[in-house]
């Protein structure tokens, strides 16, 4: 899938994945939008420590989040790696998060990793060159979130984050999603590691919305 997906964007027309304009990946205005300093956001639901967003949910950032959930596109989710490395940097160079934690994708069902190709956002933490660790998943039968209200979806997650194997002991590790919208996976990821001994100092989403 991996060879195929990136043959067919060699061959296909190529069209911004942030605005669909003709030509490049991702043209230069929507380079410049993706590479706006990460903000920190507050969900409804707290995970309990400090939650950052490379942008809102909204224009160039949620494009590409679409672009690479919804359509394979290996090279969107390598350059939206190496937009969160520089966030990392960014927030690492302030203060906000030590030097090289773990990046701990947020758990997805494997079903739905299987049929992207592979988990974007687990793709995209590669791509920073950070050691990553996915160790979180989700059981197959949580509910459709959406469907949920705030309280149901923070139950119903609490109950549904697995842990696939421990994290190294003491590991430092930041969660890494590509949308936050009630806060309820995170609040879930960094129950479960925190309560595996690992040290979560912060989460980061691509979008919040
Ligand atoms: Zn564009």
């Amino acid at each position: 899938m991996g060879v195929l997906g990136d043959l067919a964007e060699l061959v296909l027309p190529r069209r911004c994945a942030g605005c669909g304009a003709p030509g490049e990946l991702l043209c230069p205005a929507c380079r410049v939008a993706l590479a706006a300093p990460p903000q920190r956001v507050f969900p409804p639901t707290s995970p309990h420590v400090p939650v950052f967003a490379l942008g809102p949910y909204a224009g160039a950032h949620r494009s590409v989040v679409l672009e690479m959930k919804e359509r394979d596109n290996l090279a969107v989710r390598r350059y939206v790696g190496a937009v969160l490395a520089g966030a990392l940097d960014y927030l690492e160079a302030r203060g906000d998060i030590p030097h090289g934690a773990t990046l701990v994708p947020a758990p997805t069902r494997p079903s739905s990793a299987r049929a992207r190709g592979g988990d974007p956002v687990a793709q995209c933490c590669r791509a920073t060159g950070r050691h990553v660790a996915p160790v979180l998943w989700l059981a197959e039968r949580t509910a459709d979130q959406s469907q949920l209200t705030a309280a149901q979806r923070r139950a119903n997650m609490a109950g549904a984050v697995r842990l696939r194997a421990a994290p190294e002991p003491a590991a430092t590790c930041i969660v890494v999603d590509d949308v936050v919208t009630t806060g309820a996976t995170l609040q879930g990821s960094v129950e479960k590691l925190l309560a595996h001994g690992a040290e979560v100092p912060a989460c980061i989403a691509l979008c919040a919305a």
